[in-house]
């Protein structure tokens, strides 16, 4: 559920009408909703209760400053995958041991810099980076808690692009080579193994893949432990869909998958971390376009909408559906005709949706992409210098700007001429 709904025949996010917005920044723009944030945050933390954990928010999803601070006030801690996140978590005021750095290709410099602005863990995910960040460690004279992610060889199911769990994607040791990984790591003074991760890709809608490999996990656990290692945290990933099709069937709730992780896992006595992004995030967003115009082709209708491709590149990069619905809604009875909808860009590509069944729009009518929260912001980019699109927060019935469209100048001058020009 989420807080976007029409009132008296307009589209509000909480207690804010689109429209104000709009009227207020322009379109195109991103609009999160506090409440769906801290909503899906919590179903996470609820569903875990009883057991020792920590919901750490995946914030490649999402990273605005504003959504983080939002969620790290509510207990949140973070899953990082870069220097620059670390650094956007810690600037939005999250202590460094509610932060667990994941990810297959760390630096030097950015184990430094986790190493000493502090660090829950590291998700360290080959051989290779084991020995640089032992060395890092050492240098510093510090120890580095580590988990090791762990590829455990299940098909998670989902689109390719974001399967991360079978032994052919670039993520995590194979799971056959465990124990002799762990015997490496616990012979490196610059280490402390606490633990095991695993996370097998985005965008779930079964539960079974996760029992698959929550069961390999905690056969793991045991092996580990006879073999002398201390196993007191297990890092579960993220990864549970999202309903971007209201009308199809629904994923599985976070309660659902809190049982299953205390069934398959929880005679352990470990303490369990998670790390969802999208089902945080997704539902409390949207992204909101006006029509430019309506084009008639051959056999064929154009909605052109002032949004593209740049803005919310899920679409084009993973043939991704998105709801789209009118600000205005439509009066009772209208039919919903077939039309493209497309954004400004020169790539065919640059299509959000083909023969979707829309009411009448006209040019300046709003539209909104729903479950646009996670992935799409964060996505962006400046292609057909398009400035990014400013983000939005609403709370109750206030509403602020969170990252300012910046103006043409400040796009442009970005580049600098070389003398010689
Ligand atoms: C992307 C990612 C997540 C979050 O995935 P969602 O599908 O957004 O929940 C969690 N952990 C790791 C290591 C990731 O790479």
């Amino acid at each position: 559920m989420d807080h976007f709904l029409y009132r008296d025949g307009a589209l509000f996010a909480e207690d804010v009408a689109i429209s104000e917005i709009a009227a207020a920044v322009g379109t195109p723009f991103y609009v999160y909703s506090t409440a769906t944030l801290l909503r899906h945050f919590r179903a996470f933390d609820e569903a875990l209760e009883g057991m020792d954990h920590l919901v750490c928010y995946a914030m490649k999803a999402n990273s605005n400053q504003a959504v983080l601070r939002t969620l790290a006030q509510a207990g949140a801690g973070m899953d990082v995958v870069s220097g620059g996140e670390y650094r956007r978590a810690r600037a939005a005021g999250v202590p460094g041991d509610r932060i667990v750095f994941s990810g297959v290709g760390k630096t030097r410099d950015e184990i430094r810099l986790a190493l000493e602005g502090g660090i829950r863990q590291f998700n360290v995910e080959s051989e290779p980076e084991m020995a640089i960040l032992d060395a890092v460690a050492q240098e510093l004279r510090v120890v580095a808690p580590i988990t090791v992610r762990v590829n455990p060889d299940v098909d998670a199911k989902t689109h390719a692009k974001i399967a991360t769990g079978k032994s052919e994607n670039k993520f995590g040791i194979p799971i056959a080579r465990a124990r002799d990984v762990y015997n490496m790591a616990a012979d490196m003074p610059g280490l402390d193994v606490i633990g095991i991760d695993v996370h097998i890709g985005s965008q779930l809608t079964d539960l079974a893949p996760y029992e698959q490999a929550y069961q390999k996990v905690a056969e793991l656990t045991e092996v580990l432990r006879a073999d002398g290692h201390t196993i007191t945290r297990l890092d579960l990933g993220g990864g549970l869909g999202i309903p971007y099709e209201r009308s199809n069937v629904d994923p599985p709730l976070p309660s659902d998958y809190g049982a299953l992780v205390k069934r398959t896992l929880g005679h352990l006595g470990c303490e369990i971390e998670i790390e969802p992004g999208r089902l945080i995030a997704g539902n409390a967003g949207l992204m909101v376009s006006e029509v430019i115009y309506v084009k008639s082709g051959e056999g064929r209708d154009f909605l052109i909408l002032d949004g593209a491709m740049n803005d919310l590149i899920r679409p084009a990069m993973y043939e991704a559906h998105h709801d789209i619905i009118p600000v205005i809604e439509p009066a009772p009875g209208i039919e919903p005709q077939p039309i493209d909808i497309v954004g400004p860009v020169c790539e065919s590509g640059d299509t959000f949706a083909k023969q979707r069944p829309m009411p009448p729009l006209a040019a300046g009518d709003l539209v909104a992409f729903r479950s646009a929260g996670a992935y799409g912001a964060v996505m962006s980019s400046e292609y057909n210098s398009r400035p990014l699109i400013p983000e939005v927060l609403v709370k109750d019935d206030q509403f602020a700007v969170i990252r300012p469209r910046p103006t043409f100048d400040e796009m442009i001058n970005r580049d600098t001429i070389p003398a010689w020009l």
